[in-house]
């Protein structure tokens, strides 16, 4: 059996995903890239790891069915038999933006299911498997990752569900970091601003001008799905070893209060 470690990456079909993909896969691991409905991107991240020279296995699955994330980590064991890491990125905002006075049920249902509920229950499985295969001596210093976002602590009134489940994917960091640290698993938060993705293409020209010309950032620029990939790559390598519950904000100095 290969001794190159593993990681699933939930929705890494685009995006801050595909960026981690990437990153990881110059770095030697092998990928699980799971998508939702985009297996045209998936099979175009999957050539460029390849071309990376890494290796990976495509596998279909949403993060808001619990079934299928079930089936995302046999599918895993079944393909390479280990799990290493493990990085909750999937993620959607809203179908349509709301002010909080119009927020419907189904919205915050669907948006804290795919954010919130299938993270919870897959590191669950996840974590369940890294221990018996830590026991097993088949890998050592397991990680998982989650990928929160500074709505965590900034208030959009027009997607109030996403603020919540990202909120909420700050306490379920450390809630894992506690349980896991027994078990030589770390868990780390990694929180991004504003990066170009297809999730925020959709409000380009306003962050261009707060960014560019507000200044928004300390850093003037727009987020990139390979800074992510960077931080992802540093505990990975094992450059973090003493941390735990950790958040790592990769945001251009978002999260600084400034006067
Ligand atoms: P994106 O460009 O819209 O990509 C979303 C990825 O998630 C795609 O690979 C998509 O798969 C997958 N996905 C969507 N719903 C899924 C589901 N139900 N089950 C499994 N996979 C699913 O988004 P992104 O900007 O890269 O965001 C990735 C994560 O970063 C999210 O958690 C987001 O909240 C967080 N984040 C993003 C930003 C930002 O500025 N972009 C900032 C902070 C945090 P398909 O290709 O099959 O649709």
């Amino acid at each position: 059996m290969s001794d190159k470690r593993v990681a699933i990456i939930t929705g890494s079909s685009r995006g801050i995903g595909r960026g981690i993909a990437l990153a990881l896969a110059e770095h030697g691991w092998r990928i699980v890239i799971n998508y939702h409905s985009n297996s045209e991107a998936a099979a175009k991240t999957r050539a460029d790891v390849t071309a990376r020279g890494g290796e990976a296995l495509l596998v279909q699955a949403d993060t808001g069915d619990l079934a299928s994330l079930e089936k995302l980590v046999d599918s895993t064991l079944a393909q390479y038999g280990r799990v290493d890491m493990l990085v909750n990125n999937a993620g959607v905002a809203p179908r349509q933006r709301r002010d909080i006075l119009q927020t419907t049920p189904e919205s915050y249902d669907e948006v804290m299911a795919i954010n919130l509920r299938g993270p919870f229950f897959l590191t669950q499985r996840v974590a369940g498997e890294m221990v018996r295969l830590r026991d097993a001596g088949i890998i050592s210093a397991p990680k998982i990752i989650n990928i929160g976002s500074i709505s965590a602590y900034t208030s959009s009134t027009a997607r109030a569900e996403y603020c919540i489940s990202k909120a909420g994917m700050a306490m379920l960091t450390k809630l894992w970091a506690d349980r896991l640290a027994e078990y030589g698993i770390n868990v780390y938060e990694i929180r991004p601003g504003i990066i170009a993705t297809d999730l925020t293409a959709v409000v380009k020209d306003k962050y261009d001008h707060l960014i560019l010309d507000q200044g928004l950032t300390p850093i003037r620029r727009w987020g990139l799905p390979a800074d992510i990939g960077k931080a992802v790559v540093a505990i990975a390598t094992d450059l973090l070893p003493f941390s735990t519950g950790e958040v790592i904000n990769v945001d251009g100095g978002f999260h600084m209060h400034r006067l």
